[in-house]
């Protein structure tokens, strides 16, 4: 028979979660479900041997479910024996960190701009005067980001509505023409988009996100038809290959592989990462803060690229010695290129025991073999990399060890966009 449980802890500032508990507690069983407010909370922590790491697990459970004010007014742990301080020192500690975020160093969170086609956040743009809102970016995204739509099409005074216009192979060259008319626009549109890309070049962007298969925005695979009028899957609209030219370090992506959990979690970092890049780089910096920079992001590097991780950390190791802009362009250039290959998890894996090597002498027998098991369950794809990064940013802050805490690798993203939930 299942052991009635106490009611312990529901967090700070929640006492009358406590109180409206206190009258039900007979319900509280493992496995039963009850309403609590608007919310339905499942028991599932009473009566378990390895009570605390259980308790642990369920923290982050509930963080991965919820965001985190959700999270702090949802967390309810239940146990016969009580809820150790320390675990909810973790809960207080991430909320404390969420709430600094907005100022925090180590946290990219300062609004950033970013240019994206026009009809992805809902404006009535395309060619019948409708949208292709992605609700990825202009409701998750958007909170971080000034955004800068640009519709190729409409700006270069095609109109609205207007004719429905592919790509098609002339001879050598791709032209951008009108499906029934068959007239040529693709004079019209490069020298738009010349003149349009100089003006987003001094608008220092962030990061770029293109409609996916459009003859203007298409990034890659975009339809171009052959003499037979037969569609080949190898173009790129006018505008993006104009765009990618000019912009070559900028991270860009298209709206559709935004729809993979990794390509997505590849693409958000590049944005805050290139910012942060363009913050040190513009105006005057010196090489204590070439240094400083680059220490902050070398696990980050490692984990993208060994070879360019090693290759940077000579380079800004003889900073000095090299003439500004050459070492400028060049670490630009290497830093974008290692961070756009996507992370395997067997990579993340190298790094997260890299880091765990850091605290190894402080932990005890039992959090050390928990990390381990956290860090092999990533691996096999048990549970998201936020699982052991949690664990690893907790000892970090436990045992004070500044390199660590100084990492972006721990923290490259806002969390609240939750990416290393699904990766
Ligand atoms: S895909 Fe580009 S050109 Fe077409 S409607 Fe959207 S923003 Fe305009």
């Amino acid at each position: 028979m299942a052991t009635r449980p106490a009611i312990m802890g529901v967090g700070n500032g929640l006492p009358q979660l406590e109180r409206m508990l206190s009258p039900i507690s007979e319900s509280l069983i493992p496995g039963n479900s009850l309403n609590v407010g608007i919310q339905k909370v499942t028991i599932f922590a009473a009566g378990l041997l390895n009570l605390e790491m259980l308790l642990f697990r369920t923290c982050i459970l509930l963080h991965l479910q919820h965001n985190w004010r959700q999270t702090i007014r949802r967390l309810l742990l239940i146990t016969r024996t009580g809820v150790p301080q320390h675990l909810w020192s973790i809960v207080e500690l991430e909320n404390k960190t969420r709430r600094h975020n907005k100022v925090s160093e180590s946290s990219p969170t300062v609004t950033l701009r970013v240019g994206v086609s026009s009809c992805l956040l809902g404006q009535k743009v395309r060619y019948d005067r409708g949208h292709k809102r992605d609700r990825f970016l202009s409701d998750e995204l958007g909170p971080f980001v000034d955004w800068v739509p640009v519709c190729p099409e409409v700006e270069s005074g095609l109109g609205l509505p207007r004719p429905t216009m592919h790509l098609a192979k002339n001879g050598d060259s791709v032209v951008l023409i009108e499906t029934k008319s068959g007239l040529d626009h693709t004079r019209t549109m490069k020298a738009f988009a010349r003149r349009r890309v100089r003006e987003l070049r001094e608008l220092n962007l962030s990061g770029y996100v293109l409609k996916k298969d459009s003859p203007s925005c298409g990034m890659t695979r975009v339809k171009v038809r052959n003499e037979k009028g037969m569609p080949d899957r190898n173009g790129v609209g006018v505008f993006a290959a104009i765009l990618l030219q000019a912009l070559p370090n900028l991270p860009i992506e298209e709206e559709g592989r935004l729809h993979d959990a990794r390509l997505r979690e590849n693409f958000i970092e590049r944005i805050f990462a290139f910012q942060r890049l363009n913050m040190l780089f513009t105006g005057h910096w010196t090489r204590q803060q070439v240094v400083a920079f680059h220490t902050a992001h070398k696990l980050q590097l490692m984990a993208h690229s060994t070879k360019i991780y090693r290759d940077l950390g000579q380079r800004v190791a003889a900073v000095k010695d090299l003439p500004r802009t050459e070492f400028r362009d060049s670490y630009i250039g290497d830093f974008m290129t290692a961070l756009s290959k996507v992370v395997s998890p067997g990579r993340n894996t190298n790094v997260l025991q890299h880091c765990a090597g850091y605290f190894k002498k402080q932990l005890t027998f039992g959090e050390r073999a928990e990390l381990t098991d956290l860090i092999h369950d990533y691996r096999k794809g048990l549970v998201p990399l936020v699982v052991p990064l949690t664990l690893i940013r907790h000892f970090a802050r436990l045992y004070d060890i500044d390199y660590l805490k100084g990492q972006y690798f721990l923290d490259p993203h806002p969390r609240e966009l939750m990416l290393r939930n699904h990766v």
